[in-house]
Order: C-alpha cells, then sequence, then structure tokens
C-alpha cells in the first residue's frame, strides 16, 4: 500500500511525459509538413508538362460543370464505374439536374480517386469551394461561376493561371503539333514528335490527298519524293521549332505502339521508304518509324532538345498497357549517352523499373507527372523510393491537363505528395529541413531550369 502510494505519482508523472512526447512529436509532424508546404505555395512553378486548350479549341458551346469534367481525366473513371460515354450535344443542352441523372450516380462512386480528388481540389484553389466531394446542390453553384469566368476565358486563364502558381507551362500541343505559336507570357513551346514518325510509313499514294507531314511539307515548298526528302522536312521542322524556342521535343507513342525501337540501318529504311505505303507489312511499317525515333533521338541530342517520353499507364478506357513500359526503352539510353530523356508518369505501375532507368543512366531524368493525379498513394510510394535511389537534381514535375481547373488542382496535389514525403523523411531524421526546401524548389523549378536550359 505504502509503496504504491508512493509510486502513484511517478507513474502519473511517466504518464503525462508520455502524453507530452507524444504531442510534441505530433506537433513537429504537423508544423514540418506545414512549414514545407509553405515554402512550396511561393515557388513560381515550372509546368513541365500541360495540353492547355483555348476555351475555343473544346468541343464544347458553353461552359459549365459537366463541359469542364468532360475535359477532365476524371471523365474516365466515371466511365469505368458505368456511366455512358459523355455526350457532349446532352452536356451542352441538357439542364444540371437532367446531367446529374445520368452522370450523379457514376460520380458518386468515384469519390474515392486521386482522379477525383484532385480535380476537386483545383476549384479549392480557383474558385474558394471547399466541399470534399461534388454534390447535386453545390454543382449548381459551381456552374454558375464556371460559366461567368468561361465569358472571358482570356482574362479568367490570366487570372488563374497566376492563382495557381505556375511561372510557365510546357504545352505540348498534339491536337496541333505542326503549330509553333504559342502565347509566351503562359507557355514554352513543345515539339510533338508522333507524327513525324508514326507518318514515315504512311506516305500517300501517287495522286492522292495530301495530309498531314506530307500537306504541311508541301505548303512549305518541300517535296517528298524519298527518305532522304522525308528527313529534310523533319529537319526543317526541327529548325522552325528551335526558332521558336522550343523547349524540348515529346513522343507519346505508346498510345498507339510498343516503346521498344530497335535500331534500323539507314539502308534498310530508305528501300522500305521507297516501296509503296500500303504494301508494307506491319514490321516494316515498325521498322521505319523505329528507324525515324532513332533520327530524332540523334537530332535532338545535335540541337541540344531534352527527349520527353510518356511511359506507363495510358490515358481513357482502353488500350494495350504493355506497350508503355519504361523498361521497353533501354537500348536507347544504352546507345544515346549525349540526349536527355525525360521520363513520365512514373512508368506507373512499372514505378520500380522506372526509378531504376533514372538511377543507372545520368541522362535519365524523372518526371513525376501525372502520377499523384493517377494514385496519389503510389506517387507517395514510389517518391519516397526515388529519393532513396536517385539524386534529386533528376527529378521533375508537371500537370498533364487541358483545362486550367485541373491544371491548378494537379499542382495542388503534386505539392501535397512531395511535402508529405519530405516531411516524414524530416521527422525520421533522414533529412534537413533546409535540405527539404532545396528538393521542393529543386522538383518544382530548378531541376526545369537546367535541364532544359532555360532562361
Ligand atoms: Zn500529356
Amino acid at each position: 500500500m505504502k509503496s504504491f502510494r508512493l509510486k502513484a505519482p511517478i507513474i502519473l508523472l511517466i504518464v503525462i511525459l508520455s502524453a507530452l512526447h507524444l504531442c510534441q512529436c505530433h506537433t513537429n509532424s504537423r508544423s514540418a509538413y506545414e512549414r514545407i508546404r509553405a515554402h512550396a505555395d511561393v515557388i513560381k512553378v515550372i509546368n513541365t508538362h500541360e495540353h492547355q486548350h483555348r476555351a475555343d479549341e473544346v468541343p464544347a458551346t458553353r461552359f459549365r460543370f459537366y463541359q469542364l469534367l468532360a475535359a477532365a481525366y476524371l471523365e474516365a473513371d466515371i466511365i469505368s464505374a458505368g456511366a455512358p460515354p459523355f455526350d457532349m450535344r446532352l452536356i451542352d443542352t441538357a439542364s444540371l439536374d437532367h446531367l446529374w441523372e445520368t452522370y450523379g450516380n457514376a460520380l458518386t462512386h468515384t469519390r474515392n480517386t486521386s482522379y477525383y480528388s484532385h480535380f476537386v481540389k483545383g476549384f479549392g484553389k480557383l474558385y474558394g469551394f471547399d466541399d470534399l466531394f461534388f454534390t447535386k446542390e453545390n454543382i449548381v453553384r459551381l456552374s454558375s461561376e464556371i460559366e461567368r469566368n468561361y465569358t472571358d476565358y482570356g482574362a479568367w486563364f490570366d487570372e488563374a493561371f497566376k492563382k495557381a502558381g505556375f511561372e510557365v507551362m510546357f504545352l505540348d500541343q498534339y491536337w496541333k503539333p505542326f503549330n509553333t505559336e504559342v502565347d509566351k507570357r503562359y507557355y514554352a513551346l513543345v515539339f510533338h514528335i508522333n507524327p513525324l514518325i508514326s507518318e514515315s510509313c504512311k506516305k500517300p499514294d501517287r495522286g492522292a490527298e495530301l495530309k498531314t507531314i506530307y500537306k504541311n511539307a508541301s505548303a512549305d515548298g518541300f517535296a517528298i519524293n524519298n527518305l532522304d526528302d522525308y528527313l529534310a522536312y523533319c529537319d526543317h521542322l526541327f529548325k522552325k521549332n528551335i526558332e521558336k524556342n522550343a523547349v524540348c521535343v515529346k513522343n507519346s507513342q505508346a498510345y498507339s505502339r510498343t516503346l521498344f525501337y530497335e535500331d534500323v540501318p539507314y539502308e534498310e529504311a530508305r528501300v522500305l521508304f521507297d516501296k509503296p505505303s500500303s504494301r508494307l507489312t506491319p514490321s516494316e511499317s515498325k521498322k521505319l518509324e523505329d528507324f525515324l525515333f532513332h533520327w530524332i533521338i540523334k537530332k535532338s541530342a545535335e540541337y541540344d532538345l531534352p527527349v520527353q517520353i510518356h511511359t506507363g499507364y495510358l490515358a481513357g478506357n482502353g488500350n494495350t498497357l504493355d506497350n508503355s513500359r519504361p523498361g521497353l526503352l533501354n537500348n536507347l539510353f544504352l546507345k544515346y549517352p549525349g540526349t536527355k530523356f525525360d521520363l513520365f508518369h512514373g512508368g506507373f505501375p512499372w514505378t520500380g523499373e522506372f526509378a531504376a532507368l533514372g538511377k543507372m543512366f545520368p541522362n535519365v531524368y524523372l518526371n513525376l507527372v501525372w502520377l499523384p493525379q493517377i494514385s496519389r498513394q503510389e506517387a507517395v510510394n514510389s517518391l519516397d523510393m526515388m529519393l532513396d535511389c536517385v539524386p534529386y537534381n533528376k527529378i521533375l514535375w508537371g500537370g498533364d491537363c487541358h483545362l486550367i481547373e485541373e491544371s491548378a488542382g494537379s499542382l495542388e496535389y503534386g505539392k501535397d505528395v512531395v511535402c508529405e514525403v519530405l516531411a516524414k523523411r524530416v521527422e525520421r531524421g533522414l533529412l534537413t529541413e533546409d535540405v527539404a526546401f532545396d528538393i521542393v524548389d529543386r522538383i518544382f523549378r530548378q531541376n526545369a531550369i537546367e535541364v532544359f536550359k532555360l532562361e
């Protein structure tokens, strides 16, 4: 009894001290995240990949919530949840009530996904929307604000771009790859090279109507009769893009073919090019494409342009995932040590393979672009793993969105992921806060300046 009386205050003291210690750890962990996040929030972000469309480039006649939803990645999750494909005519004309009846149920079933959450975050940042989920009611309110903003899209874009914290976006105009005019107040030009590769084996028959690259060549005064002519026109396009300050080339061919590009000798490609394209076998067409990409990589090194490549998961609701595996590019990294390769999307789901390539090759850079929106948790896990493997001057970030609301959400989400990983590392004593600040600066700005030699 006596001994209990003596021990009781000591036990109580221990309990209080442990509680205080726990509490302090908790406060520190919150404040480590908050301090790193506050640092991230003042960076002028260099966004290494976007597909921003002007309002008049989106197939919508008016802009309300559902038009933005149709342009967002979340559309794919809604279809995956069982909704019918998005019908723009219906979206433009039906009432919000009717659209909720059509898409609301599937939208509700996507409340768990990262596509959903980052989309909400964009409205949080730009519209002060502080609900966690979309509802039939709050969409009405949001819709009228969207409609008001889009009556003067130019002014709205300018306001939103600044509010989101961007300094510049790399603009990949895959929908008009020959356009070299971009608004320099917001964008840096990306030279989208898919058609140069894919059309090498689609030479029009004599007398047939010219399409895309052949049509452009003819308009620019180039006649394409053989492989050398074709390469001369491709070189002209390189020069034209460089004149307009292109910062890199971009390959997103994993959407239509394998990322394995074999090394095809010039002589073989020349003979294949001379053959009518309609008589090429699939493997001959692939050989011509492969030759073209090797040629482009060599040219990119010559013109000092990094090569961005889509790897991993493919947007939409149906494609061949295996085509996009990052390890398929390995032969290129070995053969072209003088070219900088910027690999996209964490190579998801091959995030380990992606990181291994960045670790092995000094000329392979790892871009987190879009990964946080595909899976927030996978982005957290794989960034943590990348930081174990790869020097942090090789990690980049981009948004990969079509409209500014979603880009703002992607940046909020990207910062959330990066700051969470770094805060945990600071708490575990693996990093100091000032190194964490440096990593944030590097991922969202400084690495892009160095890799792409921005002014
Ligand atoms: Zn993209």
